[in-house]
């Protein structure tokens, strides 16, 4: 692969829809110093960025890679045809995880705020009402490994400073202060903490 000559067409593509670095960078969400490297052949584009800047230059990642725009056999079409399907599947995943998580939030909290005020208003022994509430934690204590799992695999977080999306690790979803689905968290990019907003695409 030449870095090189990929940079530079990155750099004309670029061109031809009339963008600047500073605002190609903020449609895929990275820096500026990302695309100048790129567009001087000193990196290459991770495989997230490739398949954005083929959408968005509407030319194949055959054509990306080799540097200039070039005429593909059909299994070479259907194999990129299949790539992309793959990333549009995971993305309808992941919607379809966090909406799971928001309807057993839901099922847990109602069933608790239901047992507590059984507990609190019913008459009863003491030790039925300690009993209901504690029964009332349980779907609390299945549910939350579940939801934080989900919270850190389904999409991306987004680093507000430096819009470097990525995927956390388990213990830093699961101590980060949160509001919501956004978390306060460490960018594993620019190193600041700063408080990280759930996306789905990267
Ligand atoms: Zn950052």
């Amino acid at each position: 692969m030449d870095q090189i000559k990929i940079g530079k067409f990155i750099a004309e593509k670029r061109k031809e829809e009339n963008l600047t670095q500073n605002e190609l960078a903020e449609k895929l969400y990275i820096s500026d110093r990302a695309i100048s490297k790129w567009e001087r052949g000193i990196c290459l584009p991770d495989v997230d960025n490739m398949i954005e800047l083929c959408k968005l230059f509407d030319i194949t990642i055959s054509d990306l890679l080799n540097g200039e725009i070039v005429d593909m056999k059909d299994n070479e079409k259907v194999l990129e045809e299949e790539l992309l399907e793959v990333i549009r599947m995971k993305e309808a995943k992941d919607k379809h995880l966090l909406q799971l998580e928001v309807v057993m939030g839901c099922i847990t909290s109602i069933t608790f705020l239901t047992l507590v005020l059984i507990a609190g208003l019913g008459e009863m022994a003491e030790w039925m009402r300690m009993t209901l509430i504690l029964i009332g934690f349980i779907p609390f204590m299945i549910m939350v490994p579940f939801a934080i799992r989900i919270e850190q695999t389904a999409g991306y977080y987004e680093c507000p400073k430096c819009k470097y999306r990525y995927i956390p690790t388990y213990p830093s979803v699961l101590w980060a202060q949160h509001f919501g689905r956004t978390r306060k968290m460490r960018c594993p990019n620019c190193h600041q903490k700063g408080w990280h907003k759930k996306v789905i695409r990267k």
